[in-house]
């Protein structure tokens, strides 16, 4: 007999040799109907595996995350086969599964994307024809050499491999490969699975090789979850920030300074509105404001640790012989304007916050859009406390953050990091810090998830991920307890002994850098910002030209009540104006002819095509006020 023990923490015995299937079978025909591989202690089975000894088994099901990666992986098998079948002199060669599918990379495979329907047509036909996944041990690397003798890409592999090569063998298609598998190709029946797009790739990524055709595929546990995917794609393409951004004039990138944003008069506009929003909190919360400069000496990097542990990511130039870095953070710089003064219990907490501008270097190959950057502008402050006061701070901090990402409409989700192995500071220091978090996290009834070992060396943080209009989710704002730094830079404060005190800092950025959020914005907007950050909030359109000049006065009269507006005197037809300005998203259109001129008023329209009637321009002007200040 076997002791199977299952992740419930139940177990049971079963005869030697027994195979998942079986006990899936055992508990229900349903559950064996749904399983497509198992987990045995640490190791992915097939379902036929048979079991000689005592283990841990997880049954393994499409829409589990290891299921999903043995469905994945089998796809980009029955993915070979047919090509196989359509194109039989075609070398595969490998085919790993990836996030939301996987890939295959053929030699000696000359299609076009046309050709990708008839290939999944094939798959399906396979599919249909339910055939099983048949496990071969080869009884030698030789004998697995001489199955595979006429792809040298195989033949390559296995010379690779340590001991014991296997292979699939589904009817007529065979495959090397360590498995698992799904026990038969009819598991594909109730799979979403889709071929994507093809693409070029050299063999094992190196320029030197031969390129190969690689067959991108979509697959997930159901057609629903491929569906549901695809439109999220479809809406994620439209609502792409790059593409929003030049339409609406926000930023560019330029070749002259890669992964450093050029923002334009609309982006920027967006971009101030974001920095005054939070400044106004932060005034409310007795912040203090500062800015320091970017260049900054070597000497200071090297006190803070960033010269020995961040150097790579930094630039640095050298001015009157000296070395010098530009920074890749703020909190040097505003422990230089702590130390300026002696602080007493009584000042603290001291809450300093900067609109710090940063430079960090990234590969250019990951530079993207606002998301992926060089220099970026964070909204970061330093809180200076004693211990006592971390968890009121903390507690401060999540309604904040709570106030910001409310007025962005985002849901957001929470989690906290504890000690990592190598750690600074007492064990005692560390775990009282971690109680604070946790407590401040209770008090606000924040559901969290833990991340034991993740924080970072110097203290434990509690990061939060914003999710936007399509449920994506970004990780933006973080709260970081710091030990470290000021023992560093020997940061005290007179207690109420009159001794010197160690205070603590914590680190805090909410929109975490104003571009990357600014980003994330546009795309959960889809460019359609609300009236108290668009940067085209009003735009006037005369009917004809004797209405020019009573369009400007008026446009001037809302832009002297700090609001944007424009004119567009363009000698168009006002349908096309009117619809123009929809297409650049501006709040309110207003249109004006020979009625609106003779009594004062403007007829309004938004951009979803609403038409709200004729107003009296200062009223409406008072209500657009109104509106901004309520960010709505
Ligand atoms: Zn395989
Ligand atoms: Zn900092």
């Amino acid at each position: 007999m076997v002791k199977i023990s299952f992740p419930d923490g139940s177990s049971k015995e079963y005869d030697r040799g027994v195979t998942p299937l079986d006990i899936a079978k055992s508990i229900s025909e349903g559950l064996a109907r749904a399983v497509i591989a198992a987990k045995l202690n640490d190791e992915l089975v097939d379902l036929n595996r048979p079991i000689q000894k005592d283990a841990q088994l997880t049954l393994l099901k499409p829409d589990d995350k290891e299921g999903l990666f043995v469905l994945r992986h089998s796809c980009a098998h029955l993915l070979a086969h047919a090509v196989k079948r359509l194109y039989p002199k075609a070398k595969p060669t490998i085919g790993p599964p990836i996030e939301n599918g996987f890939y295959y990379d053929f030699d000696n495979l000359p299609i076009k994307d046309d050709d990708l329907a008839k290939i999944e047509q094939e798959m399906r036909k396979i599919v249909k024809e339910k055939i099983p996944a048949e496990r071969v041990e080869h009884k030698s690397k030789q004998d697995a050499i001489t199955t595979y003798k006429s792809n040298k890409y195989k033949v390559e592999m296995i010379k690779e491999l340590g001991e014991g090569a296997s292979s699939y063998k589904h009817k007529d298609f065979q495959d090397l490969c360590r498995g698992p598998h799904v026990a038969h190709s009819g598991v594909f029946e109730k799979a979403g699975f889709k071929l994507d797009k093809i693409a070029g790739a050299y063999w094992r990524g190196k320029s030197a090789n031969k390129m190969l055709t690689r067959i991108y595929g979509l697959c997930f546990s159901t057609k629903k979850e491929l569906d549901a995917f695809l439109h999220m794609r479809e809406e994620a393409e439209k609502r792409d920030h790059r593409k929003l951004g030049q339409q609406l004039g926000l930023f560019s990138i330029h070749d002259e300074a890669p992964g450093m944003p050029f923002f334009h008069d609309n982006g920027y506009h967006i971009y101030t509105r974001l920095i005054e929003f939070m400044s106004m909190e932060m005034r409310r919360l007795g912040y203090e404001i500062v800015r320091a400069p970017i260049i900054l000496n070597k000497q200071l990097w090297k006190q803070s640790g960033h010269w020995d542990h961040y150097k790579e990511n930094m630039y640095f130039t050298k001015i009157d012989q000296q070395d010098v870095a530009v920074k890749p953070m703020n909190c040097p710089g505003n422990i230089l304007i702590y130390k300026t003064t002696r602080h007493s219990y009584r000042d603290l907490p001291m809450k300093m916050g900067e609109f710090g501008l940063v430079h960090r270097h990234e590969l250019s190959g990951v530079l993207s859009g606002l998301f992926r950057v060089r220099c970026f502008t964070q909204d970061d402050a330093h809180i200076f406390c004693t211990e006592e006061q971390i968890k009121e701070q903390v507690i401060e901090l999540i309604d904040l953050v709570h106030r910001v990402y409310s007025a962005f409409g985002f849901d957001y989700s929470v989690e906290l990091s504890t000690r990592p192995e190598k750690a600074m500071g007492s064990k005692q220091i560390w775990e009282a810090a971690e109680q604070s978090l946790t407590a401040a996290l209770q008090d606000k009834q924040m559901d969290f998830q833990l991340n034991p070992g993740d924080g970072a060396f110097y203290g434990p943080k509690i990061d939060f991920h914003v999710k936007d209009a399509l449920g994506r989710s970004w990780q933006c704002g973080t709260i970081q307890l710091d030990f470290s730094m000021p023992e560093k830079f020997d940061l005290v404060y007179e207690g109420a002994d009159s001794k010197k005190h160690r205070p603590v800092m914590i680190h805090r950025a909410i929109y975490g850098s104003i571009e990357r959020f600014l980003g994330i914005l546009i795309e959960h907007y889809a460019g359609k910002f609300p009236l108290w950050i668009s940067p085209r909030q009003v735009r006037v359109i005369p009917i004809a030209d004797r209405h020019a000049k009573y369009a400007s006065e008026v446009a001037a009269e809302y832009r002297a009540a700090g609001i944007r507006a424009e004119v567009d005197a363009r000698a168009e037809t006002t349908n096309k104006k009117v619809r123009e300005a929809q297409l650049d998203q501006v709040n309110y259109i207003l249109v004006v002819g020979d009625k609106e001129l003779g009594d004062g008023t403007v007829n309004v329209r938004t951009r979803d095509g609403t038409v709200h009637g004729t107003k009296k321009y200062r009223e409406h002007i008072k209500a657009v006020q109104k509106e901004i200040i309520a960010r709505k």
